[in-house]
């Protein structure tokens, strides 16, 4: 066998056209759920190899089935790689000659990275498919941003994409800031929050201020509803697994000397575990319906169901890190102390399957204090990264697939 057929190689010698997609695909942001022209840019690039291609009906997503060629003895091995696709809502105020083309829209979160470093895995691992042992599901997935595209991959059909049953899931994700450029960091368990939107309307009697005996008045009990949702987050829930819950929105009324009919509470929460997002969920409704029972007014409660909490299989997290440490080096690597409160979409494939999400810096600026986060009009990503996304997950899946025909 050549020496040059290593994933780590075959991603340097790719490289530059990577990083070309990547700015192609960095012009011509698009936002949410249908993203013709960024799926075209992905098929395109993908055209040439030997894939099975779908494409998403009810989203603009792109799974394709790339076929190992290596003798495998009982069933094949299925491993899912993901990159999400879509942009944000900001205007880019980043100067590069690659700039936005369509103002108020920005890659802003570097998923133009995760598209480039996907496609470039799949190339990789389609020149490695005589030593690809069972088959590999690559996951463009729209709308990660809102309202969710793993989600409706998942209805149509993703984790069966191969025949088989995915075994296993990666994804990485890049970052602007916080490390320096190139390095790789992620925890296992619990990565990230589950984040629901919580709305609360408390319905009442309006009529004259002068006259509250003749009314049942919403404001004081929505009042005694906030205080209590932050007396319950510091008694009814361990410090060491955090609930946040934000009231970020209260609204009541016209005029002083009216009292309204209905006061609306709007907040929004963050949980790190299923137990104590499903006893959050119980808990805020309950405070609000009982405490406007007390008063004789009622409260109508809605959970706007987000992501769930992404957490990293503890097996899976040690065998990725393994990988990114022995292609890079153990100083490329950093343990993330914390969980994030931020949320993300591959939660529901890590629900279904057992997988890894890391992180990688594509901070642009030498000095820390210059980056901004990404989401940022200003969040500059260094695509010399890309390369490294896409060796690290052909590895895995090259490595992983291995291991699970192996048993
Ligand atoms: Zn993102």
């Amino acid at each position: 066998m050549p020496d040059d057929l290593d994933a780590l190689t075959i991603s340097r010698r790719i490289g530059p056209e990577l990083v070309d997609l990547r700015r192609r695909l960095h012009r011509i942001p698009e936002v949410g759920l249908h993203l013709p022209d960024t799926q075209a840019a992905v098929v395109e690039a993908l055209a040439g190899l030997d894939l099975e291609v779908t494409l998403g009906e009810s989203l603009s997503s792109v799974v394709a089935v790339l076929r190992g060629r290596a003798p495998v003895s009982g069933e094949r091995p299925v491993v899912l790689l993901r990159g999400d696709m879509d942009a944000l809502p900001v205007t880019e105020e980043v100067d590069v000659d690659y700039v936005s083309q369509r103002p108020g829209t920005m890659h802003a979160c570097g998923h133009d990275l995760h598209m480039a470093g996907l496609v470039g895995a799949a190339r990789i691992l389609h020149e490695l498919r005589e030593q690809l042992v069972g088959d590999v599901v690559l996951m463009f997935q729209p709308a990660e941003e809102g309202p969710g595209g793993a989600e409706p991959m998942i209805r149509e059909g993703l984790l069966e994409a191969a025949g088989r049953r995915v075994d296993a899931a990666y994804a990485v994700h890049v970052y602007s800031t916080d490390h320096p450029f190139g390095t790789w960091f992620g925890r296992p368990g619990t990565l990230m929050a589950a984040a629901d939107e919580v709305t609360v309307v408390v319905h009442g009697l309006g009529g004259h201020g002068a006259a509250p005996e003749r009314t049942l008045d919403p404001v004081p009990v929505a009042c005694e509803i906030v205080l209590a949702f932050h007396t319950a987050v510091t008694r009814q829930f361990s410090v060491w697994d955090p609930v946040v819950l934000t009231v970020g929105k209260i609204a009541a009324g016209t005029v002083n000397n009216v009292i309204p009919d209905d006061a609306r509470i709007e907040a929004s929460l963050r949980t790190f575990s299923p137990e104590h997002r499903a006893k959050a969920h119980e808990v805020v409704t309950r405070l609000a319906q009982g405490i406007a029972a007390a008063h004789g007014l009622t409260a109508e409660v809605s959970i706007g169901n987000g992501y769930p909490v992404t957490v990293n299989d503890v097996d899976e997290q040690a065998f990725a890190q393994g990988v990114v440490v022995d292609l890079f080096g153990a100083d490329r690597w950093t343990d993330m102390v914390n969980p994030e409160a931020g949320s993300e979409d591959m939660s529901f494939v890590l629900e279904e399957v057992p997988g890894a999400y890391l992180n990688v810096s594509a901070c642009a600026h030498a000095d820390l204090h210059d980056a901004q986060d990404n989401h940022s009009p200003r969040a500059a990503f260094d695509d010399a990264v890309v390369p490294d996304v896409a060796a690290a997950l052909a590895e895995m899946a090259l490595r992983r697939s291995r291991q699970l025909a192996t048993g």
